[in-house]
């Protein structure tokens, strides 16, 4: 079973000596996440790389996670499944961002430790669409709408007609 990562490093510490983290966080140890998911029991799996190579130290990996929303169209339960990257350039001061290369969000690392739990959960937060909605029909309002669309363009189709008066 993979390890529980640990909640909070020091980032810039991390970076200079190369380290690579991997494992797991319990979701229901997510507040701000919680409150938007219909259950969070289950946990995310994430993949972190510090590095120094690039000329800047850097902070990359990967998170995965199956989140449980409500659906916004008829408030039943829907999975949303996640599998993000995401790459941060660490900064201890505004003005390094802009020797950062483009595609790295910088990081301005504050204080001695830094909640990687932090990070990983803002990256599932970000993940989360406006409004949720099953991809099917998923209430009985939706599934009359699509069902009278259907009857009227059939309608509204001369082809359709043909065929009515083949029929008779
Ligand atoms: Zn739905």
């Amino acid at each position: 079973m993979p390890k529980q990562l640990p909640e909070t490093v020091d980032f810039l510490k991390q970076a200079e000596r190369n380290v690579r983290l991997e494992g797991v966080w319990p979701l229901a140890g997510l507040e701000r996440l919680s409150e938007v998911l219909g259950d969070n029991s289950g946990e995310l799996y994430a993949k972190v790389s510090f590095s120094s190579g690039a000329g800047y130290l850097c902070m990359q990996g990967s998170i995965d996670a199956v989140l449980v929303l409500n659906c916004q169209r008829c408030l039943e339960p829907m999975q949303h499944e996640v599998s993000e990257r995401f790459k941060f350039g660490l900064i201890t001061n505004e003005d390094e961002a802009d020797e950062l290369p483009t595609d790295t969000e910088p990081y301005l690392v504050e204080g001695e430790e830094q909640s990687l739990i932090d990070v990983l959960e803002d990256e599932l937060l970000l993940s989360i669409p406006i409004a949720a909605m099953h991809q099917e029909e998923c209430s009985e309002y939706l599934r009359q709408l699509n069902e009278k669309r259907r009857v009227e363009r059939e309608k509204s189709n001369p082809f359709a007609v043909l065929k009515d008066l083949k029929l008779d």
